[in-house]
């Protein structure tokens, strides 16, 4: 089943002298379950990328299709309920509220209740459940970074997009992240797609992609041979 559908995408920042073609008839898709890595350069258009699918930018021309539902088609006010429901965002936390609040938090924004089940299923799996009151600056970089895991997978997401979910952390705890995000597409079915500026945690994922100056091209599954 095919969760996540672009079609010819392209986005154009800026007119004249400014325009950057950031991204240039970018087309793929994944299926349910699948876990992608985006790779490239520093400016090469991986967060535009990441950006439209979450409709957070709008694309120039193309099409974004979310389980088979053409994202851009849609009235601003649907997308905007489409995003809340379908696609997790992997996000900094809220200092203010506790793992288990922090956890809750998409739902609560959509006036939904939280599943007690849920909840503990998703504390269980991300090694957090002795957590659960603490506040963020008393957690671990890693710890931080799975509880925003679980904040993306409380909606049961169609989608889960992530930018550089381990940018700040040393390799013990991006391969602790990584780790936790594989657990989850795995036990949950998950569909991901996260953007990784370190190839080293590309060689756990289904598949990687490189976008390169615009243009994405799919290295196909675990890729350390086509990165090396
Ligand atoms: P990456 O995430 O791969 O580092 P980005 O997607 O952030 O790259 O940026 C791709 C290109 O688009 C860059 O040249 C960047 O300067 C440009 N760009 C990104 N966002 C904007 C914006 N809001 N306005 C103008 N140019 C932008
Ligand atoms: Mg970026």
């Amino acid at each position: 089943m095919e969760i996540l559908k672009v079609e010819n995408l392209c986005k154009t920042y800026g007119k004249g002298e400014a325009k950057v073609n950031a991204l240039k008839n970018v087309s793929f898709s994944l299926e349910k379950g699948e876990f992608a890595a985006v790779v490239g350069e520093s400016g090469s258009g991986k967060s535009t990328l990441l950006n439209c699918i979450g409709a957070l930018d709008t694309p120039t021309s193309g099409s974004i299709f979310i389980d088979g539902q053409n994202l851009f088609s849609m009235k601003e006010e649907k997308r905007t309920i489409y995003r809340r429901r379908n696609i997790g965002f992997i996000f900094q936390l809220v200092s203010e509220l506790n793992v288990e609040q922090n956890i809750i938090f998409p739902l609560l924004l959509d006036y939904q209740k939280p599943d007690p089940k849920k909840v503990n299923e998703i504390l269980n799996l991300l090694g957090l459940a002795e957590r659960r009151y603490h506040l963020p600056r008393q957690l671990s970089g890693g710890q931080q970074q799975r509880v925003a895991i679980g904040r993306a997978l409380i909606t049961q997401p169609k989608l889960i997009l992530a930018d550089e979910p381990t940018g700040n952390l040393d390799s013990k705890n991006s391969q602790d992240v990584i780790d936790m995000l594989i657990s989850a597409s795995r036990h949950f079915k998950q569909t991901i797609l996260m953007i990784t500026h370190n190839n080293n945690l590309t060689s756990s994922v289904d598949r990687v992609f490189r976008v390169s100056d615009g243009i994405l091209t799919d290295l196909g599954g675990t890729a350390n041979e086509a990165l090396s």
